[in-house]
């Protein structure tokens, strides 16, 4: 479906942005903007290496249509963008989790000195219970034995 007669909506279509160079993907050299002398490609542009030499075989054949170039442009841009996106969203992501961790590990600093002090209360909590309770705990079992006893005693006598 090539119509022949090209010229003029080509030209329409280099005309409506400049494209930028990129560099030629075997020589990393910035390619260059052509417009076709040839009779069968006569006005077209095209993008070429600069170290392609015209019919030497030898030297670097990279060389797109202006189509071809600008499509492939737009495609590797698309890549860029949803590549920056998701490196957006990836670090935007780890940031986010860092800070959590942080406040995790904040809060979980806290906690275990929390945890620690109730700790320490607790132990002396103990401590000091069971520096009490060592005469409490007697004295309340004996309470307790002389009551049951009692309560033995009277319910068998009653
Ligand atoms: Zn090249």
């Amino acid at each position: 479906m090539r119509s022949v007669s090209r010229s003029g909506s080509s030209s329409a279509a280099s005309g409506r942005m400049d494209v930028p160079l990129v560099n030629c993907p075997h020589c990393r050299v910035p390619v260059i903007r052509i417009t076709s002398k040839k009779k069968e490609t006569y006005g077209e542009v095209f993008f070429k290496c600069p170290n392609n030499v015209k019919d030497d075989p030898t030297t670097c054949g990279w060389i797109r249509s202006e189509q071809q170039y600008v499509h492939a442009l737009a495609k590797a841009a698309d890549e860029v963008r949803e590549e920056v996106r998701h490196g957006d969203v990836n670090s935007k992501l780890k940031v986010e989790l860092s800070d959590m961790k942080l406040q995790m590990e904040e809060f979980k600093h806290q906690f275990d000195s929390a945890v620690t002090e109730i700790w320490k209360m607790k132990v002396q909590m103990a401590e000091l219970k069971h520096q009490l309770s060592v005469r409490h705990d007697s004295a309340l079992v004996c309470a307790i034995c002389v009551s049951l006893l009692v309560g033995f005693v009277v319910s068998k006598m009653m």
